[in-house]
């Protein structure tokens, strides 16, 4: 692995709520501070909303909601593809921001960016995604229709890892089905946010109708017993998504918690080696490991493993580890410097459970950014499915290498992992890709794509622990996840029905 270059900031700068349009600039209560992982250093803080700041963000939104809902879809439509245009233009600007205060390096952010423009894509065909549906003569004379309405207030809480593509992976569909969304970032890198709030502003969005509101769990508390908030998108960790979606259900919410992760990557012996080890790689130390769907377990045939991982040694050792607005980064830091203990710790407890550890990041210092948060690429052969650094999420830049027989023992380890989100199979076989897909017990799932995020117009949503609640978020669930249904049965008589005591067994009514 490579060291290098610096890129220091000074700036300092208060990140306040973005409510009815504007961003609130008198001082907070209460403030987080915000840091660049690249240097260790502080660079901000963020204004962490109560109880009362809730409310008043959730009135605006309210009020604004009651107009929103109410226009045209054309009008609507109008908006989101401007949004769309001033989005795809302000990319850069975004990156900047993300990669300042999360680390990730700029190509990535700008990725990140791209593929939330896709959902804004998607909801700009809103008038197709709400047409409804109807039944002529459903009985005699009678038509039955179903029309998805907005359910008035949706909010959404975002983990820190992707600032703009989760929020843009929630917005975009509530917004065009006629919502009001009260977004709660991450209070580790919240300034997207407030430039994502700027941009639909100048798209024409009435304001009120996105809204931030910073903050932490007493925050995301605060949004959920609202009385005014009808549903909560959550993504994050899988304790925090259990505890969200059991409170929301709790105050009657309608509530989508998608969590954590372990993604593995299956390796069978007649895959091109070479290609899976490139894939693997970038699927698991891209953004430092930090991704929901980053590959962290890789499962090998056992008569491919020795091979394999001394491809997978040798690319982890090329992996270009600098701030993520070096030209040149692969891969920038982690997010803090408790994560980055933590990471540094389970790599430690695989070393003593008896892994073998074939590239250690640990203690890598990257020149000029001697207090950044960073940890180099981490390769860990013979990882037992009892060890630590198997069972944690490590949500770092470490890969676990496990092996096993065969297909059949491989989805066996896949099927045994409590989480459901991701997974990949590497092979030349068609045969075996088919068993594989039919037989695995995760949400989403890549032939020889080794991240399989689903496209806008398909959903995300993992399985098991990596989900609560029955909804996957964007694309068509995501639709019906932000309406619900009202069905309307009606008839316009030529001359007088009679009246009836009893339902009829032919269809009349
Ligand atoms: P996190 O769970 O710590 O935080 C997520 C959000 O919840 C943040 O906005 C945070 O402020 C808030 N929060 C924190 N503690 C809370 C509490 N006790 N009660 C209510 N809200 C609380 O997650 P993170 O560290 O920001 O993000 C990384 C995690 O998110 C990883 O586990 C990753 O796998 C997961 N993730 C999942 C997906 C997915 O689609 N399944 C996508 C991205 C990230």
């Amino acid at each position: 692995m490579t060291t290098t270059a610096p890129s220091p900031t000074t700036e300092t700068y208060l990140v306040g709520h973005w409510v009815d349009g504007a961003q609130i600039e008198a001082e907070p209560a209460r403030t987080a501070p915000v840091f660049n992982p690249a240097t260790g250093a502080q660079v901000g803080r963020v204004a962490l909303a109560g109880a009362e700041e809730v409310d008043a963000a959730v009135r605006s939104a309210v009020a604004a909601q009651r107009v929103w809902g109410g226009l045209s879809l054309a009008k609507r439509a109008a908006v989101l593809f401007r949004f769309r245009e001033l989005l795809a233009a302000h990319t850069d600007e975004l990156a900047r921001v993300i990669s300042r205060e999360h680390g990730k390096v700029l190509s990535d952010a700008r990725g990140e960016v791209a593929r939330g423009l896709e959902v804004v894509e998607h909801a700009c065909g809103l008038p197709q995604l709400l047409k409804g549906e109807l039944s002529d003569e459903a009985a005699t004379g009678i038509e039955v229709f179903t029309l998805r309405e907005p359910l008035g207030v949706v909010a959404g809480v975002t983990p820190f890892n992707f600032p703009a593509m989760v929020p843009l992976w929630m917005s975009p569909v509530a917004i065009a089905t006629g919502n009001a969304f009260v977004l709660k970032p991450s209070e580790r890198d919240p300034s997207a946010a407030n430039v994502l709030a700027r941009l639909w502003q100048e798209a024409g969005l009435p304001d009120g109708v996105f809204t931030v509101v910073h903050g932490d769990k007493d925050t995301v508390t605060a949004l959920i017993e609202h009385p005014d908030v009808a549903a909560v998108s959550f993504v994050g960790s899988t304790p925090i998504a259990r505890q969200v979606h059991a409170a929301a259900s709790a105050a009657g919410k309608r509530v989508q918690a998608l969590g954590g992760a372990k993604n593995h990557g299956v390796v069978l012996a007649d895959a091109d080696l070479s290609d899976a080890a490139d894939h693997l790689t970038a699927a698991a130390y891209g953004s430092a490991g930090e991704r929901c769907m980053a590959l962290s377990v890789a499962v090998v045939a056992e008569e491919v493993a020795d091979e394999l991982v001394a491809l997978l040694a040798e690319r982890a050792r090329a992996v270009r580890v600098a701030p993520g607005d070096h030209p040149d980064a692969d891969m920038g830091p982690v997010i803090t410097a408790a994560a980055k203990e933590r990471i540094e710790g389970l790599i430690g407890s695989a070393e003593r459970e008896g892994a073998s550890l074939v590239v250690d990041g640990r203690g890598l210092v990257v020149e000029g950014h001697e207090e950044g948060f960073f940890v180099g690429p981490t390769l860990i052969d013979h990882v037992a499915t009892d060890h630590e650094v198997y069972r944690e999420e490590v949500f770092g830049p470490v890969l676990d290498v496990v092996r096993v027989a065969d297909l059949d023992e491989a989805i066996d380890v896949v099927n045994a992992n409590p989480y459901g989100n991701g997974t990949a199979i590497f092979t030349s076989s068609g045969a075996a890709a088919r068993e594989f897909r039919r037989r695995v017990q995760v949400g989403m799932v890549g032939v020889n794509v080794p991240i399989p995020v689903p496209v806008a117009w398909h959903s995300f949503g993992g399985w098991k622990d990596s989900m609560f609640g029955d909804s996957p978020i964007y694309g068509p669930e995501g639709v019906r996840f932000c309406t619900r249904a009202k069905v309307t049965t009606q008839r316009w008589p030529a001359r007088k029905v009679a009246a009836s005591f009893h339902f009829s067994g032919d269809g009349e009514k």
